[in-house]
């Protein structure tokens, strides 16, 4: 065992604090990274806060780990100390099946995500990214492409994947009107992806406030959902809309924004139940559905292609120390666009 130093949660109503834990050795098949940046996610505020009901604690968030191999065991074959490395949302999967599902992984019963989650020997609590090492089984590691620069990478490892794998599925491209609800963490990373993709994106966004930015990542259209003009003049317009935001929203005015057989895929994740009316649906054979982030095959697939299109994320950079105002400030949507964190910080 190995003493790590992070940042943890012990209840949900206390802030984050200074928290020592063991890692494991290596094993056989595992990598040890040396932590250098992770992404701040609104996942992991709605998790230390028990927003989902299924918090325990103590809670070392984060899942969009980028750093440096330091150590690998004997039968590891893809990476080599000093390769620049990812960890994302699950560290093991299908714990338990017949077999790894290398396209659905993320949705079969034995996933163990990268905190917030109990390891494969059914036994250690999985501790995430805000912390100065990790050790993760080799399949569950990703190459992040040489040209990208490791801090603004980091949220590719949630934020891109989860929109990215949507963005896939449903067939964005060329042709395609794409709407992005929400210009957040992961929205930003959307108008990225699917602008590359070759799709006309739109972002739907409460106020005007971004739009200059979002023009510039990439977005051809922008507009205020707060406008109740917006959802006249684009009644019937998308193939597809994502839907980023993680409050209650009026379902069935977007879904209303669909062309016939469109889709609205849900990857934002409200406490509560989403109320939908069957005529919102039933004219024009449209589609609710939801996603969660990607496979690992998938994951390395969005880093080649950010690799190769150079898409990264627009940071802001952070102390570990600050993350207790930075959460307070991802509430307010008062971010451009994603925090990461500097591991760099523990030592100070
Ligand atoms: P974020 O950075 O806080 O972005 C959310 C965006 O939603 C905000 O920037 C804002 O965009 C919009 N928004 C916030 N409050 C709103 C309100 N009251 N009404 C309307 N719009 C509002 O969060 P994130 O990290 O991108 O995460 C978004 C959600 O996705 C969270 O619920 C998170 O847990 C979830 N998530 C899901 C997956 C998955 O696999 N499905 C993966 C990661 C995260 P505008 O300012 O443009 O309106
Ligand atoms: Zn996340």
């Amino acid at each position: 065992m190995a003493l790590a130093r992070g940042y943890a949660a012990t209840d949900a109503s206390k802030p984050l604090a200074p928290f020592t834990f063991e890692r494991r050795e290596p094993n056989a098949d595992d990598v040890a990274i040396s932590i250098q940046y992770c992404g701040v996610c609104h996942s992991d505020i709605h998790t230390v806060r028990n927003e989902w009901k299924n918090a325990v604690y103590p809670i070392v968030p984060g899942h969009e780990i980028v750093g440096v191999v330091t150590a690998v065991g004997s039968d590891v074959t893809k990476f080599k100390v000093g390769d620049k490395v990812g960890v994302g949302c699950f560290v093991d999967s299908c714990v338990g099946c017949a077999s790894r599902d290398l396209d659905n992984e993320q949705y079969m019963p034995g996933l163990v995500q990268t905190y917030n989650s109990v390891e494969a020997d059914g036994k250690t609590a999985t501790q995430g990214g805000y912390s100065d090492h990790i050790v993760v089984k080799e399949g569950y590691v990703l190459s992040i492409p040489d040209n990208l620069p490791l801090d603004a990478t980091a949220p590719l490892l949630c934020a891109g994947i989860t929109l990215y794998s949507p963005l896939r599925h449903w067939n964005a491209g060329p042709g395609k009107k794409v709407a992005i609800l929400g210009m957040g963490g992961l929205g930003h990373m959307g108008v990225k992806i699917a602008h590359a993709m070759g799709a006309e994106v739109t972002v739907l966004s409460h106020s005007l406030s971004k739009k200059e930015d979002g023009l510039k990542l990439g977005a051809d259209h922008y507009y205020a959902t707060s406008d109740a003009e917006t959802f006249t003049k684009l009644a019937g317009s998308f193939d597809l809309i994502i839907c980023t935001v993680g409050v209650a929203i009026d379902w069935n005015a977007y879904l209303g924004l669909l062309k016939v057989d469109g889709s609205m895929v849900i990857v934002g994740a409200p406490e509560d139940a989403i109320p939908v009316h069957a005529f919102s649906l039933i004219p024009g054979r449209r589609s609710l559905s939801g996603s969660m982030i990607g496979s690992i095959k998938e994951t390395q697939e969005m880093l080649d292609f950010c690799g190769k299109h150079d898409i990264v994320s627009e940071i802001e950079t952070i102390g570990i120390q600050e993350i207790n105002e930075a959460y307070e400030r991802v509430l307010k949507s008062d971010v451009r666009y994603r925090f990461v964190i500097d591991m760099a910080s523990l030592a100070a």
